[in-house]
C-alpha cells in the first residue's frame, strides 16, 4: 500500500466546459480513480485547499503527483518550499504535463524549465528508449496518443539522470517526455502527457507509466538528516 497525495489546481475543469466534459471529477479525480484501484491510499488537494498540504501531510506521503497550469503563481511559496523539502527528505514526486512550470519543479530543478508548445491536437508517438527501466515495464517500443498538445525541445532542464521516452509529434517536433532525477534522498519523475482538453489520463499506457512511476519514486524507507553542521571526532561523541 502506497500513500499518495495528488495536487491538481482544478481550474480549467471549473472554467471550461470542454475540459469539464473530459474530466467531470477533475484531473485529480481521474488520477485518483485508477490509482485507488491499486489499493493505494489516495488524498487529493486543489488550489482551494492547498494550504492544507502541511509538513504532517507530506511526512505521511510516499508519493506526490502534481498537475498545474494557469495558476502556478497562486501556489504559496511556503507550500512549494515544503514540497521541495519533503522530496529532499525522501518523498517521491511525479510532475505531470504543464507541471514543468510549477514552483516546486523549478525549485527542485534550479532552471527555468521552459518548453515551446503549440495546441493543434497533433498525434504524439512516444518512443520507449529505455525498455529495461522499471517505469517502462509493460510498455512496448512505442505508444501513440491520438491528440496531444505539442511540446518541443529545447526543454530547459538540467541534464536528467535518465530519459526514458522521446515524444514525437506529427509536425516533426521531439521532446524528452519521460525523465528521471534525484535530489538528495528523493526521486523525481517528469512525464509530459496530460493536456487538459484530451482524455490522456484514461489512456491505458499513460496509466501504466504513472503506476510504474509511483512504485519507482516511492522511498524504500525514510531517513532523518545524517549530518550536522559541527561534528565531533569519532569516539568522542
Ligand atoms: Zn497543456
Amino acid at each position: 500500500m502506497t500513500k499518495i497525495t495528488i495536487y491538481n489546481e482544478f481550474y480549467h475543469e471549473q472554467t471550461e466546459e470542454k475540459v469539464r466534459e473530459v474530466y467531470p471529477q477533475g484531473i485529480h479525480g481521474a488520477l485518483a480513480d485508477f490509482l485507488r484501484s491499486d489499493e493505494n491510499e489516495v488524498r487529493c488537494f486543489t488550489l482551494e485547499t492547498i494550504e492544507e498540504i502541511t509538513d504532517e501531510v507530506l511526512d505521511d506521503t510516499d508519493v506526490m503527483l502534481w498537475w498545474g497550469h494557469l495558476r502556478h503563481s497562486a501556489v504559496p511559496d511556503e507550500v512549494a518550499q515544503r514540497v521541495r523539502n519533503a522530496v529532499l527528505k525522501g518523498m517521491g514526486i511525479i510532475f505531470l504535463h504543464s507541471g514543468h512550470h510549477s514552483k516546486p519543479f523549478r525549485l527542485l530543478m534550479g532552471t527555468s524549465c521552459d518548453v515551446s508548445w503549440r495546441e493543434d491536437g497533433d498525434m504524439e508517438r512516444l518512443w520507449n528508449i529505455c525498455p529495461s527501466h522499471p517505469i517502462m515495464r509493460g510498455i512496448g517500443r512505442y505508444f501513440e496518443l491520438e491528440h496531444e498538445e505539442t511540446y518541443s525541445e529545447p526543454f530547459t532542464l538540467p541534464e536528467p539522470d535518465q530519459v526514458l521516452m522521446i515524444g514525437w509529434y506529427e509536425g516533426g517536433e521531439v521532446f524528452r517526455s519521460a525523465c528521471t532525477f534525484h535530489r538528495e534522498n528523493g526521486r523525481i519523475f517528469y512525464f509530459q502527457p496530460g493536456h487538459e482538453t484530451f482524455p490522456i489520463f484514461y489512456d491505458p499506457n499513460v496509466q501504466t507509466v504513472i503506476r510504474n512511476a509511483v512504485e519507482w519514486v516511492k522511498p524504500m524507507y525514510r531517513v532523518e538528516k545524517l549530518y550536522s553542521p559541527h561534528i565531533k571526532k569519532i569516539g568522542e561523541e
